[in-house]
């Protein structure tokens, strides 16, 4: 394993160490950029750009859209843009149900997106997302992560379910209560637990949006730490891939744009999701600002691209027959080109025509992804932002094991070739 593959995947994991949901992540994108010298444009505040000005713009503190301004205007280069997610799967708390049952205190949750329940069991769970704290008669907004193990799902032992092993359907209601404390007498566990966490009086704390997540660090895998497992990788490394890439072209000729949604787990219909109008405002003010003529966002989109970043499914050694023998991705080979005739996926042979060309100048080999015919395919935010915009684009993404378990695999070279064919595409 080359030095600069395994720094590049340290950097990924440690980003995704402290990104447990998309508050954080947004917040440790956000950190980067301010490094690198991007300002925040905010909406409601008039905008003025000139070449080479980097900024930001942020909506619900958990969808970022990041853009330097080229040296050409748009009309002539058209927009380079990367999106991807930055929530995952979740149980999300009900702050308000905390409740006592055989003798423990426990908040029910609610499912966010589509986890793989059972591996939510028996875990080290923390607590994180974001809080609304009223402070001198208005609110503010404050992120919390304790990351220490204050919550946990028991499973309930074989020998009171011996069925267990047949599979088993949870009562989303009854059996994912989290538990906080086994003593009985303690009261207001979880504002307690937030309000020590972020120095606060918990009277002080209105309103939450708070999840349980996993503690366990990321960490490598394999004979020569080809894979690493963690958390979040869909889609938390496709945010690391696009943000390192985007950073890493200097006066680019065309405008670049990273975009990070939030909500692709439950639809992108939110109004910081893809299926917004937060791209479409964005690059409309972008012209508005640096070009005269109103014809020139229409020119500047028809000569645009959009690349949909987001996990592929690489094929698992022990259920090979899940996939059309023809399509299957594996690990360490290289970012997968995603294909549905139904757009489920923005790919068309046009499109990946030029990401083939992207991925060949860039040095990185590639891969194809079509699901078996009879199995329906999964989607992302390709077709809704692509469809929009009105833009061309494409669905890709790094193949991996286990999508939507509280733990993924994929492999350490694939972030290299993933974050190459980026960079040059940002870059060309
Ligand atoms: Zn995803």
């Amino acid at each position: 394993m080359k030095k600069n593959v395994k720094s590049l995947a340290k950097d990924l994991i440690s980003f995704l160490d402290k990104s447990p949901t998309a508050f954080q992540a947004t917040s440790n994108i956000e950190k980067k950029l301010k490094a690198a010298g991007f300002k925040e444009a905010k909406e409601e505040n008039a905008w003025k750009f000139k070449a080479g000005d980097r900024a930001f713009v942020k909506r619900n503190d958990s969808s970022l859209i990041a853009f330097i301004i080229g040296n050409e205007k748009p009309f002539k280069t058209g927009f380079k843009i990367v999106g991807a997610h930055t929530d995952s799967p979740l149980l999300k708390l009900k702050a308000e149900s905390e409740n006592k049952s055989g003798g423990s205190v426990r908040v029910a949750t609610e499912v966010y997106g589509g986890p793989l329940i059972t591996t939510w069991f028996d875990r080290d769970l923390g607590i994180a997302g974001r809080v609304m704290v009223k402070k001198g008669g208005k609110f503010q907004s404050k992120m919390v992560f304790i990351d220490k193990p204050v919550a946990l799902i028991p499973s309930v032992a074989i020998h009171l379910n011996r069925e267990a092993n047949k599979g088993f359907e949870f009562n989303r209601q009854n059996h994912l209560q989290v538990i906080l404390s086994s003593d009985s007498e303690a009261k207001d566990v979880l504002k307690t637990l937030i309000a020590g966490k972020i120095k606060e009086d918990p009277k002080n704390i209105h309103s939450m949006d708070v999840y349980v997540v996993d503690l366990q660090k990321g960490g490598f895998n394999g004979l020569d730490d080809e894979l690493f497992s963690c958390g979040r990788l869909d889609n938390l490394q496709m945010c690391h891939a696009i943000l390192e890439s985007f950073l890493a072209v200097q006066k680019p000729n065309a405008t670049t744009v990273a975009a990070f949604y939030d909500n692709e787990e439950i639809g992108s219909k939110t109004p910081m999701g893809a299926d917004s109008n937060f791209m479409l405002s964005t690059l409309n003010r972008i012209v508005a600002v640096t070009s005269n003529g109103k014809d020139d966002y229409f020119r500047a989109i028809s000569n645009s691209f959009l690349i949909s970043a987001d996990g592929a499914h690489a094929v698992h050694p022990n259920f090979a027959d899940k996939h059309d023998p023809a399509y299957m991705p594996k690990l360490n080979k290289g970012p997968v080109i995603k294909m549905s005739a139904s757009f489920r996926y923005a790919t068309t042979s046009e499109t990946s025509a030029e990401f083939e060309r992207i991925c060949e100048k860039a040095k990185v080999p590639f891969q194809k992804m079509a699901n078996r015919s009879d199995v329906p395919s999964g989607s992302t935010i390709g077709p809704m932002s692509t469809a929009a915009l009105g833009i061309k684009g494409i669905d890709i993404g790094n193949a991996m094991w286990a999508m939507h378990s509280v733990r993924e695999t994929a492999g350490t070279l694939d972030h290299w070739y993933m974050c190459e064919a980026l960079k040059y595409f940002y870059g060309e």
